[in-house]
């Protein structure tokens, strides 16, 4: 069956019965006999959907994370509260005191601080290697554990050899973990690609109504025990309303996203023929740092792109003239947003051609005839 229609039948309760999976609050779970009690708590340990207490997720929730986890064609699917809480929970399990952890330079900020604060006072060691690295042989050391990457990459778009770099990580036994937030379990496949845990906030296009925030790690293989102990240990979860939206919000993804890509990609080709623009980033754009990669291995673009503008021009109040587009950080919400970005600053290897007045901009759901006049009228007011 494909996707699409798998997407409309995830955790349809029986009939006759409701279209949605109910919210079901519940902290204790109520049994009839000690024996029942007691198989719950046996069954819990092998089975994610058993319904056990309030920590381990009530039925929505767990109609959420079986959806996610076919999606990923994942063994298990993990919740938490938000990207960043799925992030730092898919990395914990894999490392400890005297470990090192290899991360990819152009890793979202949140998740470098995470792994700069947080893992380095718990005793593990961190280093980041280029986007463009395929044999991990400079960086790893005889204590390395696990590697973490993001692609395309955070603010700039670089698309990395995830197979053959998996391939090259799993020679060395370290575990792969890649946030998969850009693709959000639809355009990109990190685990057959090879990744032991793909993570994505759902905050942006799984939600994708600007309303909810929440995380998923997705597992498949040999880490997906120690990732469930963890989970559990650490008692992440997510509240049955958010995980009710994150799915009601789910329905509609690949429709979203097709639309997303088409308006994004048409302001990336609108911003190229502007005087007042540098360089524009997207990873559809031909001749972009592994656009080929991209489209080698995913099926689509979101709708994120950033421009460089001209040095002299005034991006910032070029940006203030908007009407149609918000400025706000996050993305992934049916609103068309626009943020000032400097990807270089913490970046380990940065790129000089991306230094000068970025501005990131997110294409919402709007008519793309109305964005792109809403862009022009703010550089006509420029002059
Ligand atoms: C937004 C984002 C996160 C964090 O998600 P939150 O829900 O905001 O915590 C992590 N990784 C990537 C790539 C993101 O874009």
């Amino acid at each position: 069956m494909k996707r699409e229609t798998k997407l409309m039948h995830y955790g349809r309760p029986a009939h006759p019965g409701p279209a949605n999976p109910p919210i079901v609050r519940a902290s204790t779970i109520l049994h009839d006999s000690v024996t029942s009690y007691r198989e719950t708590k046996q069954r819990r340990e092998t089975d994610d959907s058993v319904l056990s207490y309030g920590r381990r997720g009530t039925t929505t929730a767990h109609a959420l994370s079986a959806a996610i986890c076919d999606l990923e064609g994942a063994d298990a699917c993990f919740l938490f509260p938000t990207g960043v809480a799925a992030v730092a929970g898919a990395i914990a399990p894999f490392v400890a005191a005297g470990d090192h952890l290899l991360v990819v330079d152009t890793i979202f900020p949140a998740t470098r601080s995470y792994c700069d604060t947080v893992l380095k006072r718990m005793g593990v060691t961190v280093d980041y290697f280029p986007w463009d690295t395929t044999d991990l042989s400079p960086y790893v050391r005889p204590e390395t554990r696990a590697v973490i990457v993001e692609l395309p990459a955070s603010q700039t778009y670089e698309v990395m050899d995830l197979p053959a770099l998996c391939h090259d990580a799993h020679s060395r036994d370290l575990i792969v973990i890649a946030d998969n937030t850009y693709a959000s379990s639809w355009l990109y496949q990190p685990l057959d690609l090879g990744c032991d845990v793909s993570v994505i906030a759902g905050t942006k296009y799984l939600g994708g109504h600007a309303d909810v925030m929440m995380g998923a790690a997705a597992v498949r293989g040999p880490a997906t025990a120690a990732l469930r102990k963890h989970t559990h240990s650490t008692g992440q979860t997510l509240a049955p309303d958010e995980a009710y939206a994150c799915l009601r919000g789910m329905r509609t993804l690949p429709l979203r996203l097709e639309r997303h890509e088409t308006n994004a990609l048409a302001l990336a080709k609108w911003f190229q023929t502007r005087d007042e623009v540098q360089t524009v980033l997207h990873p559809g754009l031909p001749g972009h740092p592994g656009a080929a990669l991209w489209s080698r291995d995913a099926s689509g673009c979101n709708g994120l792109l950033s421009v460089l503008f001209a040095d002299g021009f005034d991006a910032e109040a070029f940006v203030d003239r908007l009407a149609l587009f918000s400025i706000g950080s996050s993305w992934g919400g049916y609103e068309s947003l626009a943020m000032p970005a400097s990807p270089n600053s913490g970046r380990q290897f940065p790129n000089p051609a991306h230094d000068g007045q970025m501005t990131r901009f997110h294409a919402g759901l709007e008519h793309i005839d109305d964005l792109i006049a809403d862009l022009a009228a703010s550089f006509a007011a420029a002059t």
